[in-house]
C-alpha cells in the first residue's frame, strides 16, 4: 500500500474505541447485565416470531414501526402508570444510546452545547463530541445527589441545548426526585440556545431512565412529567430489566413534536424486521422477563448492607448496581477479583469501583473474593 495518512477528525485523532473490557470469566458483574437468560420458553416465541418476519426480510422494514412504538406505549402505561401516552409519543432505536444520539443529532450540534452532572454516564460526552456539540459538566455532591439550585444555575449559566439527567444515574445509582426533574424542566423553558426570532427557545431535558424497573418503593418516573413538558424526553431500554441487552432495543416518551424531530435525524429503516419482532414478542413475554427484578432489588440491598458491614462507604443504589469505595488502590482491588474470576467495573471518582447484582450465587462468589482481596 502506497504511504498515506488518513484525514481524521482532528478531535478524534489518538482516541480510542469506548468500552469495558470483555473478558471470558465466570462472574460477569462490570456492565449491569441482568444475570437471568431469556428461558427456553420466551426463547422460542422470539425464534417464532423471527421465523415469522424471515420470509419477508426481502423488504424493508417498516420505518416508522409504529405496532411496536404503540407497544412500548402499552408498556410504558403498566410500569408506571403513565396513562395517555401512545406510539406517537414513542421512539425506539438501537438501544438507548443510539436514541440519545439521535436526540444530539436533532438537537445538539456546533455552536451548541450539552449538560450534565459529573459523576455520571461516560457514554454521554461521546454523544456530544460525535454530533460536534460542546460538552459542559456540573457537579453533584458528596453523596451523589444533584443540588436544584446548582442544576439550574448550570442551566443559566450554558444555555444548553440539552440537558442530560441520568436516574437512577450510572455509575452512582442515584434516583433524582420529581421536584429535582421538576425544577430543571422549569428553568430549561427559556434556557435553551437563541431560536430564529432571537427569543430563547427551550432546553431539552432528558432523562435517562435505563435502570428505572430496578428503583426502589416510592421512586417515581419522570413520566410522570410528561403531560405538562414539551422539552422533556424519558429514555429507557431493554437491555437491563428485561434482559435483552443483546437484542438492542432502546426507546424514549415524549411530546409527539418532539418525537418528529427525531424522525429527521435517523438512518432509513434504522431498526430491523428482526429488531422489531424480538422486541415485541419479547414485551409479550415481559412477565416471565421482569420476574427476577424484585430478587435482583433484594439482592442489590443486601450487597449495600452488606458492603456497608465491611467498613466500605457505599452509594445509596436504586439500580442494578453499586458503587462503593474509598479504596486506596482501586485497580489491585479490581486486579484481585478478576484473578479469582470476579470481574468488576473501574469508573466513577478515584477510590471507588462499581459491582452490577448478578445471582445470589455470583454474589456468594463476589463477598468472598472481596473480602480475601481486602484481607477482611
Ligand atoms: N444509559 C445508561 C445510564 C446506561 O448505563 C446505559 C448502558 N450501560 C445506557 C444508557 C445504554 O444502554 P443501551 O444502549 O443498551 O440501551
Amino acid at each position: 500500500m502506497p504511504p498515506t495518512s488518513l484525514p481524521v477528525r482532528p478531535d478524534l485523532a489518538g482516541l480510542t474505541p469506548y468500552g469495558a473490557p470483555q473478558l471470558d470469566v465466570p462472574v460477569l458483574l462490570n456492565v449491569n447485565e441482568n444475570p437471568h437468560p431469556p428461558s427456553a420458553e420466551v426463547v422460542a416465541d422470539l425464534a417464532a416470531a423471527v421465523a415469522e418476519v424471515g420470509s419477508g426480510l426481502n423488504r424493508y422494514p417498516d420505518r416508522d414501526f409504529l405496532a411496536l412504538r404503540a407497544d412500548l406505549a402499552d408498556y410504558l402505561g403498566v410500569e408506571s402508570g403513565a396513562t395517555g401516552l401512545g406510539a406517537e409519543n414513542v421512539w425506539a432505536a438501537n438501544g438507548s444510546n443510539e436514541v440519545m444520539l439521535h436526540l444530539l443529532q436533532a438537537f445538539g450540534g456546533p455552536g451548541r452545547t450539552a449538560l450534565s452532572f459529573a459523576p455520571t454516564y461516560s457514554m454521554y460526552p461521546e454523544y456530544a463530541r460525535d454530533t460536534m456539540t460542546a460538552w459542559v459538566t456540573g457537579r453533584r455532591e458528596a453523596d451523589f445527589t444533584l443540588d436544584p439550585e446548582h442544576a439550574v444555575a448550570q442551566l443559566r449559566e450554558h444555555r444548553p441545548a440539552v440537558v442530560l439527567l441520568a436516574s437512577p444515574n450510572n455509575p452512582t445509582g442515584t434516583a433524582l426526585p420529581l421536584a429535582t426533574i421538576e425544577a430543571v424542566a422549569e428553568a430549561a423553558l427559556t434556557t435553551g440556545p437563541a431560536g430564529a426570532d432571537g427569543a430563547p427557545t427551550a432546553s431539552v431535558v432528558v432523562v435517562d431512565e435505563a435502570y428505572a424497573e430496578f428503583r426502589r418503593e416510592g421512586t417515581p418516573s419522570a413520566l410522570a412529567l410528561l403531560d405538562r413538558y414539551p422539552h422533556l424526553a424519558v429514555s429507557r431500554t431493554m437491555s437491563k430489566a428485561f434482559g435483552l441487552a443483546g437484542a438492542r432495543v432502546g426507546y424514549l416518551a415524549a411530546a409527539p413534536e418532539l418525537v418528529d424531530v427525531l424522525r429527521v435525524v435517523r438512518l432509513p429503516y434504522h431498526l430491523s424486521a428482526v429488531t422489531q419482532a424480538v422486541a415485541r414478542a419479547a414485551l409479550r413475554h415481559r412477565g416471565a422477563l421482569m420476574a427476577q427484578i424484585a430478587e435482583l432489588r433484594a439482592e442489590r440491598d443486601r450487597t449495600v448492607t452488606w458492603l456497608r458491614e465491611q467498613g466500605l462507604t457505599v452509594a445509596d443504589s436504586d439500580a442494578n448496581f453499586v458503587l462503593f469505595g474509598h479504596l486506596e488502590d482501586r485497580e489491585r482491588v479490581w486486579q484481585g477479583l478478576l484473578d479469582r474470576g470476579v470481574l468488576i467495573r473501574v469508573v466513577g471518582p478515584p477510590g471507588w469501583l462499581r459491582v452490577s447484582i448478578g445471582t445470589a450465587a455470583e454474589m456468594a462468589a463476589f463477598r468472598v473474593a472481596l473480602q480475601e482481596v481486602l484481607g477482611l
